[in-house]
């Protein structure tokens, strides 16, 4: 059984209700109103610290004396 959330339109008070299919939404528990079907957002998180520029593999140009590790010249 699916779980809504629903709003109250006077009052704004907010309800988590279980309905049947075919079930009428009931009042607002608070002061009667009318309840509104909130539809769920769907939230993305950003997860920005695990985001590293790693270029390992993309080494474009190495010098000469480049032997592959780390360079001092060609910094690659
Ligand atoms: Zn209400």
């Amino acid at each position: 059984m699916p779980l809504y959330r629903f709003v109250c339109s006077v009052c704004h008070h907010e309800e988590s209700l279980l309905l049947k299919i075919n079930e009428e939404v009931p009042p607002c528990s608070k002061c009667g109103g009318e309840l509104v079907k909130q539809i769920s957002k769907v939230v993305s998180f950003k997860s920005g610290s695990n985001l590293k520029n790693n270029d390992v593999g993309s080494r474009g140009s190495s010098c000469s004396g480049c032997s592959g590790g780390s360079c001092s010249s060609c910094g690659g």
